[in-house]
Parts: structure tokens; sequence; C-alpha cells
């Protein structure tokens, strides 16, 4: 039930005859019979192949290595969990295979000058460690999300064979970056975007998000029944407690809070819905989104870009104030930080969106701000932003006639993605 291979050679079992105690002899030569990695279809899994074949059903399978074939042999499930916990954690074998799941090889390139991957402009269209789009590559996404992604673990999976004093011995999980690069140590950090893209692995997410509300004064959401009495209503926890106005309380009384924005403080605090209250977090990580909103919001729209900024406020007077002003709205003290500076924020905006969508929707998003008339010199903008806005149009000519090697000018780009725009416009 826990050992990794049969044992090759003869055993004689006709010393056996049941008046002496059992004696286990073998003639010839004495091997590991360690055979195929996974079950042959239609059988079920054996030896080491228990260590790496749908580990969910470990047990069952386990048991059934013994169970099936005589039926007075039952042995307690939680026996098996136990000792598989242990070996989990303790057996130098069982952790590396764990860990390992799907076979794979290290390969190690030598480029030719002429081929080389010069700067990370280079590598980041061919390298990356990112969750595919499932609509765009539903197998690639499949075979990522089935055979590609670590744990869980931390605090969802304790036992994870990967977990060394509470902590994943491979720091997962990892550090968004936008592009390629280096560490102190030479060490590689491939590209990882946070473009919106998860996966659900035994019922967790990753990355797991947290969707940050917020919300103006007194606006809060209430959720309450059609024959509800309003003092019940107005006496809900949620309306003097939300987790928005709670922030700015936990600031108050907490100086390593006022070091953060809202998106920061997120990794740092977890809310505890029971209490109504932010207590530190002491294990996982989560990544803060703050729903995105347009200018057409008013003053929720400006609270937010404010929110991107602001570290630390106890109050909605402070997320006002800009160099000891108060302001009185939050258009206004978007103004006297210089974050609406001309079409600045469009451009902000598109920048942004860079982090949540492909090209097509950068598109998308400068075709509806043209019909939206609300910049002032959309040239400035296109000028300005260009560069995001023709993403994937190379990738799409070179699909198109086939011709990986195919380049574009600057103006022939432009006139592309000014194309794709319009198209949008139509
Ligand atoms: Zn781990």
């Amino acid at each position: 039930m826990f050992s990794f291979t049969s044992t090759g050679g003869k055993i004689d079992s006709s010393i056996n005859r049941g008046i002496v105690p059992y004696i286990f002899r073998q003639g010839v030569q004495n091997y590991h019979s360690i055979g195929s990695l996974l079950p042959i279809k239609g059988t079920e899994p054996k030896f080491f192949q228990l260590y790496i074949y749908d580990t969910e059903n470990e047990i069952s399978y386990r048991q059934k290595c013994f169970g099936e074939k005589d039926q007075s042999i039952s042995i307690d499930s939680d026996i098996i969990e136990d000792i598989k916990l242990m070996s989990d954690s303790n057996n130098v074998l069982v952790r590396s295979y764990k860990m390992r799941g799907l076979l794979h090889s290290h390969i190690c390139l030598f480029m030719n000058s002429d081929n080389k991957l010069p700067t990370v402009k280079f590598i980041d269209p061919i390298i990356s460690v990112e969750i595919q789009d499932i609509i765009e590559d539903p197998k690639l996404y499949s075979f990522v999300n089935e055979f590609m992604i670590h744990g869980p673990c931390g605090a969802e999976n304790m036992n994870c064979p990967c977990m060394v004093d509470k902590k994943c011995s491979k720091s997962f999980p990892k550090q968004f970056c936008n592009h390629s690069s280096v560490d102190q140590n030479d060490f590689s950090l491939s590209r990882r975007r946070n473009d919106g893209h998860f996966v659900e692995k035994s019922g967790v997410r990753y990355p797991s998000m947290v969707r940050l509300t917020f919300h103006l004064p007194n606006q809060q959401q209430i959720v309450y029944g059609e024959d509800d009495d309003i003092d019940y209503v107005l006496d809900k926890p949620s309306v003097a407690a939300s987790k928005f106005t709670s922030w700015m309380e936990c600031n108050v009384i907490d100086s390593e809070a006022r070091e953060l924005t809202y998106v920061e403080f997120h990794t740092k605090f977890v809310w505890i819905l029971n209490g109504r209250f932010w207590k530190r977090r002491k294990v996982g990580k989560a990544i803060g989104r703050i729903h995105s909103g347009s200018p057409n919001l008013g003053e929720a729209y400006f609270l937010m870009i404010l929110l991107n900024k602001v570290k630390g406020p106890t109050s909605f007077d402070e997320i006002r104030a800009v160099n000891g002003e108060t302001h009185s709205s939050f258009r206004d003290a978007c103004y006297a930080l210089g974050l609406l500076d001309g079409d600045k924020e469009y451009i902000d905006v598109i920048k942004e969106a860079t982090h949540s969508g492909y090209g097509f929707y950068l598109r998308f998003l400068f075709a509806t701000l043209l019909m939206c008339n609300s910049m002032s010199k959309p040239e400035v903008i296109w000028e300005n932003t260009w560069e995001y806005l023709a993403d994937g149009i190379l990738y799409n000519q070179r699909q198109r006639f086939k011709s990986p090697e195919l380049s574009l000018g600057g103006d022939e780009l432009k006139n592309l993605t000014l194309f794709k725009i319009e198209q949008n416009l139509l």
C-alpha cells in the first residue's frame, strides 16, 4: 500500500504450508520492478503511480490495491491518511515525486549569436509563466490548469509537500512582474502579468483576488428585504462599518496601515466578516483590485483615482486633502495633485488597462473614448499610447500571412492600428 516498487525475482510461495510462521523466500536475481509511470488504461494505479496519479483520491486508490482482492482485509482509512501525511512530509522520495507531478526535462540551450535574444523586449513575447486566456486557447489553458499549477499550498493546504516551517519552500504564490528580469542572484524571473486570468484547483482560486469596494460618503451599499423596517436597515452593521470605512478606521489605530494605499493594504490585512474589522494578515497572499469605473461616475471616479495614490487616510476629508488643503470635491483634489493634467488621465487609463487587457480591448477602449467625445486632444493621447494600442497587430499580421519573420515599419503599424480602431467606430 505504501511501497514504491514491486520486487523482481522469483518468490517461492510453496514453502508456506500454514503450520509455521510465514517465510519469505526469493530466488534468482533480486531487483526493483518499477514499471510505467501511469497506470495502463482501464487499470488502477499501483506502487509509485499512487504518488502522482489523481492524488486527490489517493486514499481510495491505496485501499483498492488490497480491498478488492480480499474483502476480509479492511484497513481504516484514517490510519492510511495518517501514514500518507507522515510520508508526504518526511519521505524524501515521496516529496520529490509529488512535487514533480508531471514528468519534465530541464534543457539548456546555447544560442548562436545571430539568434540570441538580447533584451527583454525579445524575450517577453516568447517566455512567460502566465495563465492562458480560456477563450483564446482553451487547450493550452486546460494543460496549464491540469499540469502546471503549483499547490494548493499555504493556508489552504498546510500538508502540501512543499511546506516547510508553515511556508511554501518554493515561494508560491509568486509576485507578478510585467517583464522578465534577473534578480540579484542571477536567477531569472519570467514575465508574469496580472492579466485577470485565473484557474481554480481543489477549490482554491489562483491568484486569489479580493475585489475592493469603495463608496462616496454615506453611500455604502445595503442589502435589505422589501418589508424590512427602515430603523432595522439603518442599524445593520454593514451601514456603520463598510469594508471601506473600516479601512479608514484601521488607519487611525495602526501606523503600518497608514503607510499603505487601499490596494497595498489588502496584501497586509484581512477582513474579518463576523466582527467587521480588519486584522493583520498572518498567512497567505491576496491581490486587491479596485472596481474600475469610468469618468461618467463623476465624484466616485475621482475618488477611485485618489485611492490609487493616497496612503493611509483616516477620513474622507483626508482623501480630499492635498498639501494641507482640504478640497471640496474629489475632482478638485485630483486636479490639485496634477492627476487630471490635460488628457493625462486618459493616457493613464489606457496604460493602466494594459495590465488587464490585450490590444483588441485597448483599441475598443480608445474607440469608446473617442465616441464619448471627452478627450480634449485625442491626437496627443494617441501619440502617447499608440504602442500599447498596437499590441497584437504585428502578431496577427504574421499569423495572417504565415510569415513569422514579417516586420512592420512604425507607420505601417500605426495605420493598421488606426484601421482596427476605425472598425470599432463603424
Ligand atoms: Zn508551495
